[in-house]
């Protein structure tokens, strides 16, 4: 047993061990145990880290915000430089069309209130800035073996654009950079070790068990265990006391050869496409990735165990994926087999993350991020060190939400937009959050 620790994080993804340097620059000694052999070997190192600020509600398109500088500025983000290397951040910027799903004025009213820099693109100037783009609406997305699908356009499109949008070209190398800014400041890293309990004692948490039967001691206990948080938050005992649920929803993200002109030495910009249900964009070899946006078409694939759902692509996916993107982009030749990945979100009910205590004195939580927080990860770190100084220190955070003043723009972020007992909040209800 090693002797007790200020705090116990539960997981090593790019939030976990972002929470994990905040919680050991406050101070506090801080053991972060993971299941998995490394850093960001989670969920984290299939994400497809792209950077926006397209969001639904002020506070997410504030916290964004207020984090993208620390990609920018990342070593000084961390404090120290990792000698085995640093993720980059790519500013690409994004082009969002135009979609039902998903509000041009909404976004922009946030923007113009937050001061983000974007522009309206009409049919012409995008295809100027972008010929190799069909820039027809076949809204709504539908699946590749519907007779409409090769129905002609019925309109064309208009965009946003985001110029400081872009993406970091390894995600699972950010999460490392965090857990060795971690260490630097003296969290002790346990990787094979998994929670398989949670110690309880006069009413607060004490603790946790690891397989084989270890119980490592803590007085604070953050759950950042990504697909597996809400497994985690029933063996706390807290999911009772939460009004949004988390669960475990499979996705697939391919990769093919860019199409001429979009790639990244191109210039090609990150593009969200809920016209057709997709989004795609550069990576370094001149390739594209290309994920989908939940349309209403696609069934979900909810996952209740998530150390057992097939990880492998599937040939329905893939024909989808590609053929949508043929819609978008008509020189796009389609690969004759999958190079993707299959993963999985921590999505919740209304698509935006928990940053929060719990009903359990000492157990807090990062978690449902909903395959849209890997950019918010250098804030979410500071998100719960405010948290838990202002909860230990006897806040009641249910009752008078702590405020995150922002540096960037100094404005206040409301902590309570991500309560576990929140209403849910309206949004696109799906990825875009
Ligand atoms: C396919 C995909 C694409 C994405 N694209 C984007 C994007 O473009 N932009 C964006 O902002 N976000 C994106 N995301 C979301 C983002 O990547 C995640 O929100 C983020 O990586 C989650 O990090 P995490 O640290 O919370 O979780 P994870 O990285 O999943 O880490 C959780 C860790 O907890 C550990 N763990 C779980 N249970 C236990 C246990 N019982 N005991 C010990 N350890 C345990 C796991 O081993 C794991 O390492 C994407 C996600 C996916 C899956």
């Amino acid at each position: 047993m090693i002797p007790g620790t200020d705090v116990l994080v539960i997981g090593a993804g790019v939030i976990g061990s972002s929470v994990a340097l905040e919680l050991a620059r406050s101070g506090r000694s801080v053991t972060v145990i993971d299941k998995g052999p490394a850093p960001g070997a989670g969920s984290t190192s299939s994400s497809s880290s792209i950077i926006r600020f397209s969001y639904s509600t002020l506070d997410a398109v504030l916290t964004a915000w207020e984090a993208a500088p620390a990609w920018e500025h990342w070593e000084q983000h961390l404090g120290v430089a990792d000698p085995d290397g640093m993720c980059r951040f790519l500013r690409t910027g994004m082009l969002l069309f135009d979609s039902p799903d998903f509000s041009f004025t909404r976004i922009t009213d946030l923007w113009d209130d937050v001061g983000i820099p974007y522009e309206v693109l009409e049919t012409p100037e995008i295809a100027a800035r972008f010929p190799q783009l069909d820039l027809g609406k076949y809204y709504p997305p539908k699946p590749v073996d519907d007779p409409a699908f090769a129905d002609d356009p019925n309109g064309t499109l208009r965009a946003l654009t985001e110029p400081d949008a872009g993406f970091v070209d390894d995600p699972m190398l950010a999460a490392r950079n965090l857990a060795y800014a971690a260490r630097h400041h003296g969290a002790t890293f346990r990787f094979h070790a998994e929670v398989a309990g949670v110690e309880i004692a006069d009413g607060r948490v004490a603790g946790v068990r690891l397989v084989g039967g270890e119980v490592l001691r803590s007085p604070v206990v953050v759950n950042v265990g990504g697909p597996h948080s809400w497994r985690l938050n029933e063996m706390a005992g807290v999911t009772e006391g939460m009004r949004i649920r988390t669960r475990a929803l499979r996705q697939e993200v391919f990769a093919a050869t860019a199409p001429a002109g979009l790639a990244l030495d191109d210039g090609a910009p990150v593009v969200s496409d809920l016209d057709i249900g997709q989004y795609f964009r550069p990576q370094i070899g001149g390739t594209v990735l290309v994920g989908g946006t939940e349309p209403a078409c696609d069934e979900l694939e909810w996952v209740d165990d998530a150390d057992h759902y097939d990880e492998h692509t599937t040939v329905e996916k893939f024909e989808t994926t590609m053929y949508r993107l043929a819609r978008r982009v008509p020189s796009f030749g389609i690969p004759h087999r999958p190079t993707g990945l299959a993963a999985l979100y921590d999505a919740s009910d209304d698509w935006v993350p928990i940053y929060d205590a719990s009903d359990l004195p000492g157990w807090y939580m990062a978690c449902g991020t909903s395959g849209n927080q890997f950019k918010n990860a250098p804030i979410a770190g500071k998100f719960l060190r405010a948290i838990v100084d202002a909860v230990e220190s006897g806040h009641d955070h249910d009752a008078e939400p702590v405020r995150f003043v922002g540096e960037r723009t100094g404005r206040a972020i409301d902590l309570g937009a991500f309560s576990r007992r929140r209403s849910p909040a309206s949004t696109s209800g799906t990825v875009m959050g």
